[in-house]
């Protein structure tokens, strides 16, 4: 009898943006004239710049001729893309890593996933409330239900809280999905003291880095004196340069970085993590890889930058027009997301229904991130200047009232 991994059955019975799509659907159904316009989920939806095209073209004709094509590629990701990386992400902020601590795949998503599979099910989780689905499921999956919830309120600046009891691994995501807030460098030193004083593992998902404007804002983790002893880093390119469709991230682990085994014993994350992604992880791309590669040309820097001025504007287009019609708002600053308080204690998912249904305008509620989120709203600012303009307009001519 092939019986079910009953890890699965824990997680809730449907991811949040499923609702939200079938709630969408729904009104689509009932009102077929009206265009609803989705400020809800966090893809983008400015084309890949030329750069990034161009290399992907030329990709394809090496693959196409028996003197350039590619099979199976390396498992850590092509050095030509790692060297870049180091380079413009890593050494001109000061940080020093070496080729073989950085890691190339398919996406964020499944870089949380397989670095937290090397952990013991028996590891405390410490996750802020509200959070990024994926961390939490990704840990329920595994069978790891020891998660606990550090509180990011309006009150502490939606940073989490210090968790009470001893935990394992910290889940830190700057610049925040979903509150758009960012952690000072004060705020990572502190964390990554915490780490080191508890044994402490941090998964820091720093994905809307390139959002940051401001110089005294880390874009990384290893900015932080001692980070590489205790944190693992992902990146992608879904946000920084369009590639959600596309597919590419790289994951960031120090050698420095150590596990225990239960009798004590050190044994590398690194080398693990190298370990499973040989069996079960194929090696991204070769077109994919050339297309990052380009993005970090000079003229690649360039163009993707200007897709991500574009995406600024319209958050700071919609935090300045809410802020007009009396939201409190927060993000929208150094990140893609706006958080937004509900009016009059309104609860999220009712902000949600009475957007949907008298604007027309689909958001993302903040409970649906867990229950700190209770009362809050997020916005994105990935659509289209137009319908981010049009959506605003819709939401004034309710709020004015
Ligand atoms: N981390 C956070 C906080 C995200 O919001 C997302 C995607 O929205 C991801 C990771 C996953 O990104 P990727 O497209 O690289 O899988």
């Amino acid at each position: 009898m092939a019986s079910v991994n009953e890890d699965f059955l824990n997680l809730e019975n449907d991811y949040l943006f499923s609702i939200i799509t079938n709630k969408k659907n729904e009104f689509e159904k009932n009102n077929p004239d009206k265009k609803v316009i989705s400020l809800g989920i966090g893809d983008v939806s400015l084309p890949l710049v030329p750069v990034v095209i161009d290399a992907m073209k030329k990709a394809t004709d090496e693959m196409a001729k028996k003197e350039t094509f590619r099979g199976y590629g390396v498992v850590q990701g092509y050095e030509f893309l790692i060297e870049k990386i180091l380079e413009v992400e890593y050494k001109k902020r000061g940080v020093e890593l070496n080729k073989d601590e950085v890691f190339i795949a398919s996406g964020s998503k499944g870089d949380l996933a397989g670095v937290a599979e090397i952990f013991s099910k028996s590891n405390r989780v410490a996750l802020m409330d509200p959070v990024y689905p994926a961390y939490r499921d990704v840990n329920i999956m595994l069978g790891r239900n020891d998660i606990v919830y550090l509180k990011g309120t309006e009150e502490n600046g939606f940073i989490p809280e210090i968790p009470k009891e001893h935990v394992d691994i910290i889940y830190l995501c700057s610049p925040n999905n979903p509150t758009g807030t960012v952690l000072t460098k004060e705020q990572l030193e502190f964390w990554v003291k915490y780490a080191k004083e508890n044994n402490a593992v941090i998964f820091f998902d720093s994905v809307y880095e390139v959002f940051i404007d401001d110089e005294n804002i880390p874009h990384s983790i290893y900015e932080i004196e001692g980070a590489k002893e205790v944190a693992v880093e992902f990146r992608s390119f879904s946000k920084l340069a369009g590639f959600t469709g596309v597919r590419c991230s790289f994951v960031v682990i120090p050698k420095e970085l150590k596990l225990y085994t239960k009798s004590g014993e050190k044994v590398e994350l690194n080398s693990l993590f190298k370990r499973r992604q040989s069996v079960k992880y194929g090696a991204a791309p070769y077109i994919t890889q050339r297309a990052a590669e380009a993005v970090y040309s000079d003229e690649g820097q360039k163009e993707i930058r200007e897709n991500i001025k574009y995406y600024k504007e319209n958050a700071k287009f919609i935090k300045q027009e809410l802020e007009k019609l009396g939201f409190i708002v927060y993000g929208g600053e150094h990140s893609p997301y706006i958080w937004l308080k509900t009016k009059n204690n309104m609860k999220s998912w009712d902000f949600f229904d009475k957007l949907l249904n008298e604007a027309g305008v689909v958001g993302t509620p903040g409970v649906g991130f867990g229950s700190a989120g209770e009362g809050f709203f997020r916005l994105t600012a990935f659509s289209s200047k137009e319908d981010t303009k049009e959506a605003i307009n819709r939401i004034r001519n309710i709020f004015k009232k």
